[in-house]
């Protein structure tokens, strides 16, 4: 499915971003894993990659900061030779009711999960209009289009991914290049694990299938969304929420 495509996703040492990044592998594509912080658990996925035969490697940046991902985009492009895939999965928590809730929490939360989504799409653009192809995956999250109390940072940043989405989407068509996102729902990883157990039931109550999703279950959406078999689809945003959200 994705024979010979090179693949950059963000946030890829672990959760969602690893089940991604080992997907994409799966299916045939070298992938380079980025990380912000913990090298070693990042140069575990890229081993994970090679043992399938696939190139892989590890490269560090800070998504909010445009210097940061130049250097990034540089060194995936010089790795690799050319860019198909980019999966902007990055993202962070601060949670807080509104009126408790400090600038600096909004602030961080914005700059990661939603001006990283900007800074790492300009910065591939370049390549794949070179290129005249190319395919993004945004991973908003469900919240972006439900709202949900004490998350106003992240809901706000996810809702601005998806008009991301949709803009990038319009003006990247002609060059052929797509760009679509994934919305989440409740998904089983290390964000989720911190939750109480009454949060969590509540949950449940929420999600007509009545089960979490797995990392696995958005990883194999975004591969299809990152594959050809997805190419009469741009600016669009698929729910991966076991059917909380219609
Ligand atoms: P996670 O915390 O396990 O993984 C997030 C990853 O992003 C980590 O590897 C972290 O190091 C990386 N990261 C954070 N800030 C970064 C930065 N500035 N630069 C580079 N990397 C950075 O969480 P997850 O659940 O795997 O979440 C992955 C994505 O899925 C996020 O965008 C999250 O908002 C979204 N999402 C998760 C859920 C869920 O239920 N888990 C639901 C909807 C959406």
């Amino acid at each position: 499915m994705l024979n010979g495509k090179n693949a950059l996703v963000t946030g890829a040492s672990r959760g969602i971003g690893r089940a991604i990044a080992l997907e994409l592998a799966k299916q045939g594509a070298n992938v380079a894993i980025n990380y912000s912080g913990n090298e070693a658990k990042a140069q575990a996925v890229a081993e994970e990659i090679k043992q399938m035969g696939r190139e892989a490697f590890i490269v560090q940046a800070d998504v909010a900061s445009e210097t940061s991902v130049k250097d990034m985009m540089k060194e995936v492009v010089s790795q690799f030779g050319s860019l198909d895939i980019l999966v902007n999965n990055a993202g962070i928590t601060r949670d807080n009711l509104l009126m408790r809730m400090k600038e600096t929490e909004f602030d961080e939360v914005i700059n990661t999960n939603l001006k990283g989504v900007f800074v790492c799409t300009k910065a591939v653009t370049r390549q794949m209009m070179k290129q005249r192809s190319g395919k993004i995956v945004n991973v908003a999250s469900i919240v972006g289009i439900s709202g949900n109390p004490g998350q106003a940072n992240y809901v706000a940043a996810k809702a601005g991914v998806i008009g991301l989405t949709k803009t990038t989407a319009k003006e990247l068509a002609s060059r052929n290049i797509h760009v679509n996102a994934v919305a989440p729902g409740f998904i089983s990883t290390d964000m989720t694990d911190a939750l109480t157990e009454e949060q969590h039931n509540q949950m449940l109550q929420m999600i007509p299938l009545e089960k979490l999703g797995e990392p696995e279950d958005v990883a194999k959406v975004v591969r299809f969304l990152a594959s050809d078999d997805a190419n009469y689809i741009t600016g669009q945003t698929i729910h991966i929420d076991g059917g909380m959200v219609m």
